[in-house]
């Protein structure tokens, strides 16, 4: 991966009636671990309580000031705003924190460009990348400023800092525009492919991993077809979706990871990624994986499910796993103790029963690190899988 050496980010966000400031650390703190991902540490976040965005610069003027007289000082490469820019607010900020003679330049982000550069910077096939590039291209159209360096080869050298920034930006949207036109060619081509491959792939029972990001999907797919698909502590390590043939007992099916839900991500980018998820619609099991040792795993799943019903996924047979129970802690209880019991002090034996009687479908707790309960993993999943193809194909009994 080509990040030489990190940059530095200052992460903003707003606290109001909706995002209180116990969701907005919880928010932040997925933001930070973005910024990592994307390869940039943290220097300072900066919340504001504020009913609405300020509609010219999300914050307040003063607040603003603030933030750029740190920028300046440290010399802060990246602003990351917690929520959507619009392109005027983005102009906005761009213009207070980078006037044409500020010798040092900050660039401004926000959630979903953050989530976007990261995906280009991780997309491996020609698939995965042109999806991106489109995605990224329709986001940056209408926000496309003078420090928007990404078509700096398609500019032929031209589009210097400084000099006529708004003929560079006419010149960069009719370059957009074009490039927009042409990836929507290739992708309509690339999906017409794979969808026939889909098609190719027989009478298999096809089953899903999905769930939030960083839970774990990747080193369970590695577990159960012995394969090697990149699993690493950062978001989104995989965007490429990866199937593999796996057999348990005599069983075959095919097991596709894929790409992990975040939330605030808005429908429009859901829909740009929609021949990524059709591997989750097309499947016949989904396996939704979370990790329980995160403390707002209930809120992950909760994501993972709208998600689902988004795409028209949530009709499946879905088997939901808990992941990494080795990791698992709790604040057991003192006896005199009076306060009301709140998450924190839950069990794993009590999440188990809660989520037990909850669930109509089952639920397992593993460890795919330290390989408990796979045993039941696969044997849960083998009944399924089973299940599922006696249904389909009754008159073929020669797997079993
Ligand atoms: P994905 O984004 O859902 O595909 O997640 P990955 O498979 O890439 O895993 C994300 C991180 O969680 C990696 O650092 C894994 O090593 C770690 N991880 C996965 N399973 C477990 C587990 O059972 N226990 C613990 N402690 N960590 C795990
Ligand atoms: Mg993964």
């Amino acid at each position: 991966m080509k990040n030489p050496k990190p940059k530095s980010a200052i992460l903003i966000g707003l606290i109001n009636r909706t995002q209180t400031e116990e969701l907005l650390t919880e928010y932040m703190d997925e933001l930070e671990f973005l910024a990592l991902t994307f390869g940039a540490v943290t220097k300072k976040r900066y919340t504001q309580k504020l009913e609405k965005p300020d509609v010219r610069t999300f914050i307040g003027k003063g607040k603003l000031e603030e933030v750029k007289k740190f920028a300046t000082d440290s010399k802060v490469d990246y602003l990351i705003f917690d929520d959507e820019l619009s392109p005027s607010q983005l102009r906005n900020v761009e213009k207070e924190l980078n006037p044409k003679d500020a010798e040092h330049i900050v660039r401004i982000h926000d959630r979903n460009s953050l989530i976007l550069e990261i995906f280009a910077q991780r997309a491996q096939t020609a698939y995965a990348k042109t999806q991106v590039d489109l995605a990224l291209y329709e986001y940056m159209l209408p926000r496309l400023t003078r420090l928007w360096t990404h078509l700096e080869r398609q500019r032929g050298g031209t589009g210097t800092r400084g000099g006529s920034g708004e003929s560079q930006i006419e010149s960069d949207r009719r370059i957009l525009r074009d490039r927009i036109a042409l990836l929507k060619e290739q992708l309509k081509k690339i999906d017409k492919q794979m969808s026939t491959q889909r098609k190719n792939r027989g009478e298999f029972i096809r089953v899903a991993l999905v769930g939030y990001t960083n839970v774990g999907k990747s080193t369970i797919m590695n577990m159960l077809s012995k394969s090697n698909v990149f699993a690493e502590n950062k978001l989104f390590a995989t965007l490429d979706t990866t199937v593999r043939k796996v057999v348990i007992e005599n069983v075959p099916f095919l097991l596709s990871d894929t790409v992990g839900f975040i939330r605030k991500l808005p429908h429009q980018l859901v829909e740009s990624f929609k021949s990524t998820l059709d591997e989750v619609r097309e499947a016949d099991i989904l396996i939704h994986v979370a990790d329980i040792s995160d403390a707002n795993f209930e809120a992950h799943i909760n994501v993972v499910n709208e998600t689902l019903l988004e795409i028209g996924a949530n009709d499946k047979s879905i088997l939901l796993v808990f992941n990494k129970i080795d990791a698992f802690t709790y604040v057991e209880k003192e006896a005199d103790d009076l306060a009301p019991i709140t998450r924190k002090n839950l069990s794993l034996e009590d999440l188990k029963k809660s989520w037990m009687s909850k669930l109509n479908t089952g639920c397992i707790f593993i460890s795919a690190v330290q390989k408990d309960n796979i045993a039941e993993l696969r044997k849960t999943i083998y009944g399924m899988v089973k299940e599922m193809h006696m249904k389909r194909y009754p008159y073929n009994k020669l797997l079993y």
